[in-house]
């Protein structure tokens, strides 16, 4: 019976996923669909109908990587992981490293199923629309830095589930409360050694606009002293800015590609990412999570003790047990995913009310808005549900409309 009400929680998880990404499509890309009247001075026929096949061009690859990642789930429930447990057991007595062999296998899986759609979508979809800056030597040399890094990462985190569930039946909040250290360490560390192994930064060297950024934080009360360029052009034309670190590490970073836009319009997506640090979103952001973390944690425990207890799979060992009852809660919890995006649109139009006051008009926000949506050729009108369960920024419509009514 639990087996059965399994399969079924993953199908649905995946049939829900699929059924809104095609009405997202038809909704978007329907002929009644108009590029929204506050778009309309900035976003031509033209760009709305190269938004148009954009989107139906990563709505394919999408579905068809939907497909794949429910065969390849099947795949794992019932031949994949029954079979990597006895290998692992064949291996060694100990069950850390039999863990360690276990998650080996099923993290190298995925990456090599998911690496043909990364392909895909970077050397195909985002080249046909002149996104993509990368060669095959800068993708190749990145895919390599990021298993590193991901070994590094989580052979540790590994380790300590491993621990954990050799000693104790109850282990959900002990394994959650390490889940959320290693998170708080992250965000300390990913600016300082992750992200410069990706990218290169280095101190602005416009003197005007950094004289105008100095006066904007000085303005809003901020002590950041640290301006940095990413060189995000050597892999895509898509743009960004943004704040990070604590304290005196804390720096502000603009990708390359957005210094092209006027220095108001860099000033205002500055100011929002300031309204971000100011408003506390991202302590905000990883006390929700860690709220919804300890909970995942807490069912998949009730799972986990369930399916060794009742020998529902032809597995016996714990850190099967917890990859099972892993995916089986994650297909649950993706139906709560709306709650978490809801509040981040929250914050986003609480930024772009701070950047607005903080210079004194909504207008230079209206007009990078205009800009981004133009240049990244984002769908100007999602489907509402989708975006209910996608989307973390409201619609640029949406953003631009409530920055509209700031003016009056
Ligand atoms: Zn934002």
């Amino acid at each position: 019976m639990f087996k059965l009400i399994f399969v079924v929680i993953v199908l649905l998880e995946s049939i829900w996923e699929m059924v809104l990404l095609l009405l997202n499509v038809k909704y978007s890309t329907s002929k009644d669909a108009k590029v929204p009247e506050v778009l309309k001075d900035k976003i031509s026929g033209e760009d709305f109908e190269k938004s148009k096949t954009y989107l139906k061009d990563k709505a394919k690859l999408e579905s068809v990587s939907i497909l794949v990642k429910l065969f390849l789930t099947l795949f794992f429930i019932f031949v994949g992981f029954p079979y990597f447990e006895k290998f692992a057991i064949t291996i060694s007595n100990s069950t850390i490293i039999q863990g360690l062999i276990f998650f080996g296998i099923y993290g190298l899986i995925s990456f090599l199923v998911n690496l043909p759609f990364k392909i895909y979508s970077t050397f195909v979809i985002e080249e046909k629309y002149g996104f993509n800056t990368m060669n095959g030597k800068t993708f190749l040399i990145d895919s390599i830095k990021n298993i590193i890094v991901s070994i590094i990462l989580f052979t540790p985190l590994i380790i300590l589930l491993l621990w954990i569930l050799g000693i104790d039946q109850n282990w959900w909040w002990k394994v959650s409360l390490g889940y959320i250290v290693f998170q708080i360490v992250l965000t300390f560390i990913y600016p300082i050694f992750i992200a410069p192994m990706f990218n290169k930064f280095t101190p602005l060297k416009d003197e005007k606009l950094k004289d105008e950024i100095s006066k904007l934080l000085k303005k809003a009360d901020f002590d950041v002293s640290n301006i940095y360029v990413m060189d995000a052009s050597r892999r895509t034309k898509k743009q960004n800015a943004y704040l990070t670190g604590f304290g005196k590490s804390k720096r502000l970073v603009l990708y390359d590609t957005i210094l092209n836009y006027s220095t108001e319009e860099i000033l205002s997506i500055v100011a929002h990412e300031l309204g971000h640090s100011r408003k506390k979103h991202i302590p905000k952001l990883l006390v929700i999570i860690s709220v919804v973390y300890t909970f995942m944690f807490y069912l998949i425990n009730l799972v986990y003790n369930y399916i060794l207890n009742n020998n529902v799979f032809e597995i016996k060992m714990p850190y099967s047990a917890f990859m099972y009852s892993f995916i089986f809660i994650s297909s649950v919890i993706f139906f709560a995913m709306p709650i978490i995006n809801f509040l981040q649109r929250k914050f986003e139009f609480e930024a772009d009310n701070y950047s607005a006051k903080l210079l004194g008009t909504p207008e230079y926000m209206i007009s990078s808005l205009k800009k981004l949506v133009k240049e990244n050729l984002s769908n100007v009108n999602p489907y509402p549900l989708y975006k209910i369960w996608h989307y973390n920024h409201p619609s640029p419509e949406e953003r631009i409309n409530y920055l509209l009514k700031m003016k009056k």
